[in-house]
């Protein structure tokens, strides 16, 4: 039998979600409480690394994904030029394995949609519009209070609710998102012929330039710079700008760089809670646990291994012990927190105009260590 029978998860992101897939397809009753009033249906793009994908495979829900999205497994480098020089084109690590492509691209709100459906479909409940404010743990259940006046008990709770997870301040962790410096200009707009895989500029009046492919119709190109106070609604004009620099596909995106792009603005944070994400009955998963800069597109990776984790143990021993919370931090802690070190030293390094830095061989250290499953 397993740990728990009854099991409340909140937030619907990637990491609640694919908690609720794992806990329901093992019988287990799980209900997903999500604050905002209906599915997400605009959003920007999402960069799926190989060890992300190996998650989605185990979920069942490979098919999907791999007809939504855009799979590629090479990255190029461009020349901030007015051509955009392909500087080189490297075969990318398949971190998921030699069945899987390196890197997927995709529409956010469509992987979340896949993931919906399938928790669904396995037997968990979503209710939208329910905000969770207060938890009280009992030592032998948990009680939340959600924002409408309602509550409900489960054996667990999983906070799985973003970077400024409610959840984490009610049980008492009081480590908190920090800004790393950077801040990402990000549109979505229709995919120019020649976009095929992820190419970064590094220079120019941005510290990146790049774009990856979402679908066969759709990109998202991203501009990052110094982070500053920016207006969402300044985006057209700003990315235009900037993008100026910018040759090969940008001439063409930069064409596409109106109020239809969805541009938004959003600054870097870095976080990391230390072991054990738990207190009693209620644990914190993905980016209520840890945050990174997108610098190597790792954060929904590790929500979904952190899921994936935490879900295979309380399927697998039949009392929730420190034996199990041992295990979760032992699996999680070290390769998390080595995830947002990189990324947050990529960052750091152009911050610092660092021209020696060694970035091949950190990422080379990095994917080896995301080749093995979590
Ligand atoms: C600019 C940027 C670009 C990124 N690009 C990439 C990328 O290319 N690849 C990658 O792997 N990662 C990327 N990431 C990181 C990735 O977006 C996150 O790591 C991932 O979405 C975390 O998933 P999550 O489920 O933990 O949290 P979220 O996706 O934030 O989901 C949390 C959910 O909880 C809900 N919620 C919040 N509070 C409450 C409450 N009190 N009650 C009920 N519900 C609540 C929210 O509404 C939300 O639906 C990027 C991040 C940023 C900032």
């Amino acid at each position: 039998m397993a740990a728990v029978q009854n099991v409340g998860i909140v937030g619907a992101g990637a990491a609640g979600l694919t908690a609720a897939i794992f806990l329901a397809d093992a019988g287990i009753t799980v209900e997903v409480l999500e604050k905002a009033t209906e599915p997400q249906t605009l959003g920007s793009g999402i960069t799926l690394q190989g060890n992300a994908l190996r998650i989605l495979k185990q979920l069942g829900v490979w098919d999907k994904v791999e007809e939504k999205g855009f799979g590629f497994s090479t990255l190029g480098l461009r020349a901030p030029d007015p051509d955009g020089t392909v500087l080189a084109v490297l075969e990318d690590i398949r971190t998921g394995g030699e069945d899987l492509p390196a890197t997927m691209g995709m529409y956010r709100p469509e992987l979340t949609a896949i993931l919906r459906e399938r928790a669904l479909q396995a037997g968990a409940t979503i209710t939208y519009g329910k905000s969770v404010t207060g938890i009280k743990d009992d030592g032998g259940s948990v009680t939340v209070s959600t924002g409408d006046g309602g509550s409900a008990t489960y054996d667990l709770l999983i906070g799985a609710d973003g970077l400024h997870s409610a959840v984490r301040k009610a049980i008492g962790i009081d480590v908190e998102p920090v800004t790393t410096g950077m801040g990402i200009w990000r549109a979505f707009v229709p995919r120019p012929e020649e976009v095929v895989r992820t190419d970064l500029t590094y220079g120019g009046p941005c510290f990146i330039a790049g774009y990856c492919p979402t679908g066969p119709d759709t990109i998202y190109a991203y501009l990052v710079e110094k982070a500053q106070e920016r207006k969402h609604e300044d985006g057209p004009r700003i990315m235009a700008e900037l993008a100026a620099a910018y040759g090969g596909p940008w001439k063409e995106i930069r064409e596409n760089l109106d109020q239809t792009a969805r541009i938004n603005y959003t600054k870097f944070t870095t976080h990391i809670v230390e072991g054990p994400w738990n207190r009693g009955r209620t644990v914190i998963i993905g980016d209520a646990a840890h945050s990174c800069p997108p610098t190597v597109a790792q954060g929904a990776a590790m929500a979904l291994e952190d899921a994936a984790v935490l879900a295979e143990l309380l399927t697998s021993h039949d009392e929730l012990t420190e034996t199990l919370w041992k295990e979760f931090t032992d699996r999680r802690l070290d390769r998390a927190r080595t995830v947002v070190n990189a990324s947050v030293q990529l960052g750091q390094w152009m911050l610092d105009g660092v021209r020696d830095a060694d970035v091949p061989g950190l990422m080379h250290s990095l994917s080896s260590m995301l080749k093995n499953p979590a």
